[in-house]
């Protein structure tokens, strides 16, 4: 007579050989799993620690006396369409930036200047029109065009900022010395201060070479030289994805070495390139 498989010894003896079999195959899948992981944190960490702290091409500035180490985020020329995911990881490490920001004729730039300021962020006065030409063909263009941003950002989200950054940084090539001081007279008269920095993560760079490791290395390095860090950053287009991934692994590193975040305020000591 024909015998059924279930309930057959076959079958219970297939059974256990199929339990032992996954008793053994499950550790092996999670253990390879966890070394390729671990193995990539390696080296990520060696990318870090082992590359040589380079020579900032940016004028050194005197830091604040203090042990405290301090590392101020600031991002250019957004909101972006990549605003959100830098938000996003912001906080989730719990940490506050500062957006030198820039008119876009976007229907999402409202909400996102917005949620910068919702979760506490600090905004800057980058340029309405970011146009070196015309910022920076008379100190008048130039302050109309950030009093233009000005009320643009406080009609948006009824945030009223002092503090700026020039296009290019204050020793932008497009910006005469002439015609800086003339600026600067009358960013003094509207008590604006204005902030260059002292770690670039060198993001400016095309698309195409721009690196996840690189940032970190430029970056990092750079931070690491100043107890008082003014890391810039571009929050500008979805090719700039290395600019998101590298953003939480340098936030962890640099709270691994110390350093708490803050956002610039006009009392913040200036890192400036030209006075
Ligand atoms: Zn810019």
């Amino acid at each position: 007579m024909k015998q059924h498989y279930l309930g057959s010894v076959s079958f219970f003896r297939h059974i256990i050989l199929l339990t032992l079999f996954l008793i053994v195959l499950i550790p092996v899948i999670l253990t390879s799993h966890l070394s390729q992981r671990v193995s990539a944190l390696e080296n990520k960490i060696n990318v870090l620690t082992l590359s040589n702290p380079e020579k900032s091409s940016e004028t050194p500035q005197p830091n604040v006396v203090s042990n405290k180490k301090i590392a101020y985020l600031t991002f250019d020329d957004g909101p972006s369409v990549i605003t959100e995911e830098i938000l996003d990881i912001l906080r989730a490490k719990k940490v506050k930036a500062t957006f030198f920001v820039v008119h876009h004729n976007d229907t999402k730039t409202v909400d996102r200047l917005k949620r910068m300021v919702n979760e506490g962020h600090a905004i800057g006065l980058h340029s309405y029109t970011h146009d070196y030409k015309k910022i920076y063909s008379s100190a008048k263009a130039f302050i109309d065009d950030i009093d233009k941003l000005n009320v643009y950002i406080k009609e948006c989200t009824g945030y009223e900022t002092k503090i700026l950054r020039f296009p290019g940084g204050s020793n932008s090539c497009h910006l005469p010395k002439n015609l800086f001081k003339q600026i600067k007279t009358e960013l003094d008269k509207r008590g604006y201060v204005y902030f260059d920095w002292n770690a670039s993560s060198g993001d400016s760079v095309s698309s195409s070479k721009l690196k996840t490791e690189n940032i970190l290395t430029n970056c990092y390095s750079r931070v690491l030289q100043h107890n008082a860090a003014i890391i810039l950053m571009h929050d500008t287009s979805i090719k700039k994805k290395a600019v998101v991934e590298a953003l939480p692994i340098l936030i962890d590193c640099l709270i691994g070495d110390g350093y708490t975040f803050s956002t610039l305020t006009p009392e913040t000591p200036q890192v400036i390139f030209r006075k």
